[in-house]
């Protein structure tokens, strides 16, 4: 035979039997079946074989099974992205003439994509007030198929009564599924909620962009259930659409995953440092973050995430700050520039800590009473060293609102 033929028919096969820290990165479009029959009766469906690369191969199996384990669930279909999660779990369970409700404080795009993409299909959204279950229970109609959780809300980090939410939609036999991006799988359990195992959402979406990856290098979603009958209705549409992430990215993701409880912990302990040092800042009227006290619907966080010893529970790196409205949004801005270690950058869960400006007006259609007036600025804390990243917000505070910006008033 010809060397360029020898080389993709080579015939040497590796002893079996492998064993490593971590499993091997399996990369294929093309699977390769030893006869026709089997290629007539292998099921894609489940994970007794491989077919297709978009159907999965060992790595992204592996993946799958390791992020049940973390969120408690018994099925994950992988999607390209935290959003495409979102999209493929609204897609998959919405027909025409159903209805779903967002809440008003959900992730921006999650909310876009339910008024324009599920609107052309005849889905109309309905937003609900994540603050008030007696709202939600108000809003679902006989049309309602699906509500949307997310536990806190995005920006505002308003922490909802998940559990009673869940209870209403399960009284009236709607489907639930969370963005369980925050909690990811580790400040509270999606799928049981009480911890006796009678209370869980439907579906868990989790963009792993985030703490999973860890890294800010890898874009990737789950869509995660414990009903076979659901998960086959996001499977079936996962497979039409030709949704599928890349090996190398899977690989990426199954490295970061052994440290994501170390990780988490750490970007929660810096972040409530300086969520308290800022509530001592003069400039900021309020934080945001739901494991303090002051923060709205810091009850049910308390409830759902803070430790029966009376320790003090756990909480993503995540927090917001409202800056008294006297500050002119050029003056935010110019706090937010001024910045040197904090990167301006959307997502979180990376080493890097980064900020972003938020224009609340633009966001929310209902009004949030329990938030002071102000500009709103949100803080993912990385993995720097605390006290560096305090020196940074003094210094910035500092430039951009005077001298008497640092220190207590409060
Ligand atoms: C980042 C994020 C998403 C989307 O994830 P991508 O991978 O960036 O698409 C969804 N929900 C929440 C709460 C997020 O923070």
């Amino acid at each position: 035979m010809d060397p360029s033929t020898r080389l993709i028919h080579h015939d040497y096969q590796p002893p079996q039997g492998f064993l490593a820290p971590q499993p091997g990165v399996f990369k294929a479009s093309t699977v390769i079946f030893p006869n026709v029959a089997a290629m007539r009766s292998r099921e894609w469906k489940d994970k007794s074989g491989y077919t297709y690369g978009l159907h999965g191969t060992p790595t992204t199996f592996i993946l799958e099974e390791r992020l049940c384990a973390l969120e408690g669930g018994l099925q994950c279909v992988l999607v390209p992205s935290g959003l495409a999660a979102i999209g493929t779990a609204s897609l998959a369970l919405l027909k025409t003439g159903d209805e779903v409700l967002v809440p008003d404080n959900a992730y921006g795009p999650n909310k876009a994509m339910s008024a324009s993409t599920l609107a052309q299909f005849g889905i109309r959204t309905g937003l609900y007030d994540a603050l008030d279950p007696a709202d939600l229970a108000a809003r679902i109609t006989p049309a309602t198929r699906l509500v949307w959780l997310e536990a806190p809300g995005s920006v505002t980090m308003e922490f909802p009564d998940l559990c009673e939410l869940v209870r209403i939609c399960r009284a009236r036999g709607v489907t639930t599924a969370l963005d369980n991006t925050w909690g990811a799988g580790l400040a509270f359990a999606p799928f049981d909620l009480v911890g006796d195992g009678t209370l869980g959402v439907d579906v868990s979406i989790h963009a792993l962009t985030k703490y999973p990856s860890g890294g800010g290098d890898v874009l990737m979603g789950s869509v995660i259930t414990r009903d076979p009958v659901l998960h086959m209705k996001i499977k079936l549409l996962h497979m039409h659409l030709g949704l599928g992430v890349g090996a190398n990215d899977a690989e990426a993701v199954l490295r970061a995953l052994p440290s994501i409880g170390l990780r988490y912990r750490t970007h929660d302990q810096a972040a409530r440092t300086l969520a308290q040092w800022l509530q001592q800042q003069a400039p900021v009227v309020q934080v945001l973050h739901p494991a303090l006290p002051e923060s709205p619907g810091h009850a049910h966080w308390h409830a759902l995430c803070g430790a029966a010893d009376g320790g003090p529970g756990i909480a993503a790196g995540l927090f917001s700050v409202v800056l008294d409205p006297r500050y002119s949004q050029a003056q935010v801005d110019a706090f937010c520039d001024g910045l040197r270690l904090f990167k301006l950058g959307y997502s979180w869960g990376g080493p890097m800590s980064l900020v972003v400006p938020y224009d609340l007006g633009s966001m929310r259609s209902r009004p949030a009473p329990h938030l002071r007036p102000g500009t709103v600025v949100r803080f993912s804390i990385g993995l720097e060293a605390v006290e560096d990243l305090q020196a940074d917000l003094h210094q910035s505070l500092q430039q951009a609102f005077g001298a008497s910006a640092t220190g207590g008033h409060r």
